[in-house]
C-alpha cells in the first residue's frame, strides 16, 4: 500500500497500518526531536506564565483596588453634592436669614476659616498614591468645617429670632385704652405748663382722658412690679416690667385689677380709668420707659394703629 509516498502494510499481529521501512535509528531520531520539542515548549510556557499570568494574590488586590477607586469616585461625587447644598445654605443664610435680623453676612474668610494646608495631610504622603486620599481628606475637612460654621450661624439666627419674637410679644405696642372707646389726649409727651403750679415742666408720658371706669390694658407682656397707691402724685398705679429695657406705667387709676408679681399678657385688663393722685379730672397718665429713660408712647402706638388713627389721636390732643 502506498500512502503519501511512504510504504505501509497491515501488520497481521496488531491489525494496523504500519510504515514498512522505519529503521530503529530513524525511530530514535524521531523520538529525540519530539522530546526536545516538548521540553522547549514547556520552558517557553513556564517563562511566559511567570511573565504575564497573574497570581491569585495579585488578582485579589487588583480587585480591591478597583473597588476602592470606584468608591472614591462615589465619595467624591457625594462631597461635591454636599458642597453644593452647603453653598446654597450659605447663600440663603447671607441673603435672607442674616439680613432679616440686620446682621452682616459672614465674611468669606470666616466661612473658609480653618481649612487649607494642614500638617496632618503630610502624614498621608507616606501612603503610595497619596494624592487621591489627601484630595478627599481636604475636601471632607472643608465641607465639615463649613457645615460647623453654618450651623453656628443658624444657631445665632435662631437665638435672634426667638429673642425678636419675645421682644415683639413684650414691647409695649398697643394703646392702653381700646380705640373703640371714646377718649382723647389731653397732654402730650414733652415740656408743658404744669396744670397745678403753672410752671414749665417735662411731662414724661401722655394723658388720655375718658369716662371713669374705662378698661385699661397692658400694652405688652411682662411682670407687674408695682400695683399700689403712689404717693408722688401718680395715685393708684400699675407698673409693668416688659424686659428688654422696657417698662410701662398706668397712673391715676380708679381700680387696680392685678397684684405685684403677676405675669400679664398684652391686652389684659389691669385696671379702670380714674382720677386718683395729682389729677384734675378722669384720665390715664401713660408712660413708657426704655433703658431708664422715658420715651414718647405715641411712637409705640404705630404698630397698633393706622396713620389715619394716629392723626385722629394727634388732632384730639390739639383740642382743648
Ligand atoms: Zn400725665
Amino acid at each position: 500500500m502506498n500512502m503519501f509516498g511512504r510504504k505501509y502494510y497491515i501488520n497481521p499481529e496488531t491489525l494496523r497500518f504500519e510504515e514498512r521501512n522505519l529503521t530503529l535509528k530513524k525511530q530514535l531520531r524521531n523520538s529525540l526531536v519530539l522530546g526536545s520539542g516538548l521540553l522547549i515548549l514547556a520552558l517557553v510556557m513556564r517563562v511566559g506564565y511567570e511573565q504575564y499570568a497573574k497570581s491569585p494574590r495579585l488578582v485579589y488586590y487588583e480587585n480591591i483596588n478597583n473597588e476602592l477607586r470606584s468608591e472614591y469616585k462615589i465619595l467624591n461625587k457625594s462631597i461635591q453634592l454636599d458642597e453644593m447644598r452647603l453653598a446654597e445654605l450659605e447663600r440663603r443664610d447671607d441673603r435672607f436669614y442674616r439680613s432679616i435680623f440686620g446682621i452682616e453676612p459672614l465674611a468669606p474668610s470666616i466661612r473658609e476659616a480653618g481649612t487649607g494646608g494642614s500638617p496632618r495631610y503630610s502624614a498621608l504622603q507616606s501612603i503610595s498614591n497619596p494624592d487621591m486620599i489627601i484630595d478627599v481628606s481636604i475636601k471632607l475637612d472643608k465641607v465639615s468645617n463649613k457645615a460647623r460654621i453654618q450651623s453656628a450661624s443658624f444657631e445665632d439666627i435662631e437665638e435672634l429670632a426667638e429673642r425678636n419674637l419675645k421682644l415683639l410679644a413684650c414691647k409695649p405696642s398697643i394703646q392702653p385704652i381700646s380705640p373703640e372707646d371714646r377718649y382723647w389726649m389731653t397732654s402730650t409727651f414733652g415740656y408743658r405748663t404744669d396744670p397745678f403750679n403753672k410752671r414749665r415742666t417735662f411731662h414724661r408720658g401722655i394723658d388720655l382722658a375718658g369716662p371713669y371706669g374705662l378698661d385699661i390694658y397692658a400694652t405688652g407682656e411682662g411682670v407687674v412690679i408695682s400695683a399700689e397707691y403712689n404717693t408722688h402724685g401718680y395715685g393708684r398705679e400699675v407698673v409693668i416690667d416688659h424686659g428688654f429695657g422696657y417698662k410701662s406705667r398706668y397712673a391715676h387709676l380708679q381700680k387696680i385689677n392685678v397684684e405685684k408679681g403677676d405675669k400679664v399678657k398684652r391686652g389684659q385688663v389691669i385696671g379702670k380709668l380714674g382720677s386718683t393722685g395729682r389729677s384734675t379730672g378722669p384720665h390715664l397718665h401713660y408712660e413708657i420707659h426704655f433703658n431708664r429713660k422715658s420715651i414718647n408712647p405715641l411712637y409705640c402706638f404705630y404698630e397698633d394703629i393706622t396713620p389715619r388713627e394716629f392723626k385722629i389721636i394727634s388732632d384730639r390732643a390739639a383740642q382743648p
